[in-house]
């Protein structure tokens, strides 16, 4: 029989076809197909609706050696996946007593009888295999059809988690054995471009390689993301390609890259703290408490963590920090100098090794000429000197703040560093 190389995963319910619901079970199955070595080429979402689900499971067993379906495995009349999957297949329903036997257990074990619409669940699509599901009433189907395999999952994502890992052995028998190894590096400090620039001869390199090696990039906010992804029968071989390709990625980026093993930025600020053996104490006007929120969503934190003060009033910021209102005056409560004043100041009340200050202006309002909404004053103050900077970040009010967070814990990170 041909091997399983190239899946399609279609996702079936209205709701997520709403703005109220995402898919998320694709995320899931996609990295265990991966797992497998099996590559998800073609995902899609559709609505609890005869057409669309056949039209769609058409083109996917079209193009594909496997499709998984998520969803409409449900008891009532808006749960078709069963249905469409047999009709299209060309095998009749019929009925499973052992199925039926177990979901008439599962509500006697709660005091309850079977309604009668739970039998739809116990109906089978001619030759195929019941996958059981522990933890719900609704249980897989594998249809092996020629090469072909239609494997149906529930929706709920616990049941679709039990019910594939049960089917993850056959899965396996039926791939071609070929695993994919992934890596991520996550840089900040650089543009897109900039960093597509330096690793263009490696992409050419690595394409050539034994063990081709395929980078994409991803911008998201305040950081990019390369990943790599190579593919061999050896997990050890794949794996060790994308380690060497993320060495070489590292070594051209530099200083850039804050993590190759998917640490967060405030993780790794915060295994350079307790490696150091230093605390920290922040003040914060226009972050409101984010770098703080951030830098304590890392379990342990509070081996390095002393205090922060969130000081958006001038006189709050001369009341809590000692930064002096004539200063404030002189240079306006957004500048070089303030943001200087209050890492010292937190710094000193707080008797920490490092402090950090953000000063800026978040918007829509309260831009000027010379200090345009974005502008933001950032200082990190430790025992040998303060480091500042006055950044012109671009987005709104959200995008200005989390840019602020990812700008002051990277100052940390490249002092922490040196
Ligand atoms: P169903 O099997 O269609 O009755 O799905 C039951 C519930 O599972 C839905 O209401 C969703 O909350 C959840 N669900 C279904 N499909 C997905 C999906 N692709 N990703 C995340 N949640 C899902
Ligand atoms: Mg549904």
């Amino acid at each position: 029989m041909r091997p399983i190389g190239r899946a399609a995963i279609l996702a079936v319910g209205s709701e997520l076809l709403t703005p109220a619901r995402i898919d998320t079970n694709s995320l899931f199955i996609t990295e265990q197909l991966n797992l497998l070595g099996i590559e998800v080429v073609f995902k899609g979402v559709v609505g609890d609706d005869r057409d669309e689900i056949g039209a769609a499971l058409g083109a996917a067993l079209a193009r594909t050696d496997l499709v998984v379906c998520t969803g409409g495995l449900g008891p009532t009349d808006d749960d078709l996946t069963r249905d469409v999957a047999a009709a299209l297949l060309g095998r009749p329903l019929e009925e499973d007593p052992r199925i039926d036997d177990r979901i008439r257990a599962r509500f006697a074990a709660r005091g309850l009888n079977m309604p009668g619409i739970n039998r739809r669940q116990a109906m089978v699509p001619r030759g195929a295999r019941v996958l059981e599901n522990e933890v719900g009433t609704a249980p897989g189907l594998w249809i092996q059809q020629k090469d072909q395999v239609v494997l149906l999952l529930p929706g709920p994502p616990r049941e679709m988690k039990a019910v594939l890992s049960a089917a993850m052995g056959a899965l396996k028998e039926r791939a071609d054995g070929v695993t994919i190894a992934r890596a991520v590096l996550r840089i900040t400090g650089r543009t897109e471009s900039h960093t597509e620039e330096v690793l263009r001869p490696l992409y050419v390199e690595w394409a050539q390689a034994p063990i081709p090696v395929v980078a994409t990039i991803l911008a998201s906010l305040g950081q990019i993301e390369l990943h790599l992804s190579a593919r061999s029968r050896s997990r050890a071989e794949a794996e060790a390609a994308v380690r060497t390709a993320a060495g070489q990625a590292a070594g051209a980026v530099g200083r850039d890259v804050y993590s190759s093993d998917g640490r967060s930025l405030e993780q790794v600020v915060g295994e350079l703290l307790v490696a150091r053996g230093l605390t920290i104490a922040v003040a914060e006007s226009c972050t409101g408490g984010l770098i703080t929120s951030r830098l304590t969503d890392v379990p342990g934190s509070s081996r390095y963590v002393n205090r922060a003060v969130v000081v958006y009033a001038d006189e709050a910021k001369t009341a809590l920090l000692g930064v002096p209102a004539e200063m404030i005056a002189r240079h306006g409560a957004v500048s070089d100098e303030v943001a200087r004043a209050m890492a010292g100041g937190i710094r000193a009340r707080a008797a920490t090794d490092l402090g950090i200050g953000v000063t800026g202006i978040a918007g829509p309002g309260g831009g000027t000429v010379q200090k345009p909404v974005g502008t933001v004053a950032i200082a990190v103050a430790s025992p040998d000197e303060t480091r500042s900077r006055v950044f012109r970040f671009t987005g709104d009010r959200a995008q200005v703040k989390f840019h602020a967070s990812q700008a002051a814990l990277d100052m940390v990170r490249r002092m922490l560093e040196a």
